[in-house]
């Protein structure tokens, strides 16, 4: 019998497992993929908002601001990769601007600071690959970037060391209410709790069905990308975006935590909660679309492409709540800004659980640090190929990732056993060479650890084959 049973392991539900391992209970978390981070907190923008974009008032707006204050501390803590770069909203004509002065004022209204809005000149002195077609923008100090992935693997890890219990591949098939407990089953086990917090993301609808809660829809509505070489990354120094449209922010120019470009995302509506592929036609238009921030990305630098699904809900506002089902806690539609949302949204659930009647008793032994995976190389670090020394022996030569890395990312609580999985741990295949070089390497070593025949270690999760991959960068390198 766990006190709290959280459904999902996303930013959402990984932010909540971390922020209640601080107290006195006991927690599970189910998973119905083989990692953390499998659902859209992998296929995102990455971007941590700064906070203007929602309606005064909004939880949206309320939570993203808390949100956005709380990076900094996590990042020192947990080590999963945050930095702030400060964003710009691009206005190209007269008529956007005054929606520039519309963002300028929710912003101030939620308290966001260090806003201005600045002429085209002001712009170029920070960012002067922008097109000279700009008019205007609002400029944003406290946005910045994150590696969501890595984010959510930190919490998780941190989480499991102050005793939470991750149980993946555990699909929630049906849950039983009854007075004091639910049972939340799967097809071949059950797990017992007083309190259950669907954190689902695209699936929270189902789940929340399952207690007999039909009122909710979610319609995901995908967003692909493209992500180029880091030597792309000198086009720009901040997250720059358009004004934004009925569907969302529109495409953004932005250099990942890690020093990528990427371009994206765009919003359409799809039936499959599951269908992450991205096609050429909305790649194309994504690329030229990108061109009108920064014209001179070069697409022959293209890397891979890829999709998230926005759990958007029919609902105006994201439900987070006490559900009519007593101790069952909703949180339904939470898409962007839920990333950056999240660790706020944590402790509104906490709060939630508090006035549902969960006592919480603060622990005296919460380890609140996480050591990075990924060690920072100097100009010092002398890595080869093939070196006896796992510190220096170099498995990923594109992204110098270490032998000792992968070895340390597969024994910290969480189960490691795709080469994808590794890749989203130490950056291992996420180099220019895109698994050519490392893919073989990363294999065998894998195979060693974890002491199985080298074809048992599968290679990627739901990404498009390799050979679709390539024609459409194929086809994306001519623009
Ligand atoms: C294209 C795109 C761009 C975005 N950009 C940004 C951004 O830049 N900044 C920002 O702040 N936000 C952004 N967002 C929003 C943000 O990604 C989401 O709000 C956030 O990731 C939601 O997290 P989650 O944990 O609720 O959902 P998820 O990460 O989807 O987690 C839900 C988990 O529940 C699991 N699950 C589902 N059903 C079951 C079941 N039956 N049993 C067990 N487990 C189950 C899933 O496998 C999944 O792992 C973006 C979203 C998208 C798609």
């Amino acid at each position: 019998m766990y006190d709290v049973c959280i459904i999902g392991a996303g930013t959402v539900g990984m932010n909540i497992a971390r922020e209640l391992s601080k107290y006195k209970l006991s927690i599970c978390v189910l998973e119905k993929e083989a990692d953390v981070s499998c659902g859209c907190s992998k296929g995102n923008s990455g971007i941590v908002h700064g906070g203007y974009a929602d309606k005064p008032g909004t939880l949206k707006a309320k939570l993203c601001v808390k949100g956005n204050r709380m990076y900094e501390k996590l990042e020192k803590e947990l080590h999963f990769g945050y930095r702030e770069t400060g964003s710009f909203v691009l206005a190209f004509s007269d008529e956007e601007i005054p929606t520039l002065q519309k963002l300028y004022e929710y912003g101030s209204a939620n308290g966001v600071q260090g806003m201005k809005i600045m002429d085209a000149a002001e712009v170029k002195t920070y960012e002067p690959h922008v097109s000279a077609e700009v008019k205007a923008a609002l400029y944003c100090r406290d946005a910045g970037v994150v590696s969501p992935y890595e984010f959510v693997i930190a919490l998780a890890e941190n989480a499991i060391a102050n005793g939470v219990e991750l149980l993946l591949k555990y699909q929630v098939e049906s849950i039983d209410v009854s007075e004091d407990y639910f049972n939340i089953r799967s097809s071949d086990k059950t797990v017992q709790a007083k309190y259950v917090i669907n954190a689902a993301g695209i699936y929270s609808d189902a789940i929340a069905a399952l207690v007999g809660i039909d009122d909710y829809k979610i319609r995901p509505r995908r967003g692909q990308y493209i992500l180029l070489d880091k030597q792309q990354s000198y086009l720009t120094n901040s997250v720059l975006f358009q004004v934004p449209t009925k569907l969302g922010k529109g495409i953004l120019v932005t250099t990942t935590y890690h020093g990528n470009l990427m371009i994206g995302p765009n919003a359409e509506e799809i039936d499959d909660k599951d269908d992450v592929g991205t096609d050429e036609e909305t790649l194309q238009y994504i690329t030229k679309t990108a061109r009108k921030s920064v014209p001179d990305i070069d697409m022959r630098k293209s890397l891979k492409s890829f999709a998230g699904n926005r759990p958007h809900s029919d609902q105006p506002e994201w439900i987070i709540e006490e559900s009519r089902i007593k101790k069952f806690i909703n949180l339904i539609g939470v898409d962007s800004p839920g990333l950056t949302s999240s660790p706020a949204i944590a402790l509104m659930v906490k709060d939630i659980l508090q006035e549902s009647g969960l006592e919480l008793l603060e622990k005296s032994d919460f380890i609140a640090r996480r050591d990075p995976i990924i060690k920072t190389k100097t100009a010092d670090f002398k890595g080869v190929i093939d070196s006896p020394d796992p510190n220096l022996n170099i498995i990923c030569r594109c992204e110098q990732v270490t032998e000792a890395e992968i070895i340390d990312c597969l024994h910290r609580g969480i189960p490691v056993k795709s080469i994808d999985a590794v890749g989203r741990r130490t950056r291992a295949s996420y180099g220019s060479c895109q698994n050519a070089f490392c893919g073989p390497r990363l294999r065998k070593l894998l195979a060693r650890e974890l002491n199985v025949p080298l074809e048992e270690i599968p290679e990627k999760g739901k990404e498009s084959s390799d050979l679709a991959q390539r024609a459409k960068r194929m086809k994306l390198m001519k623009m």
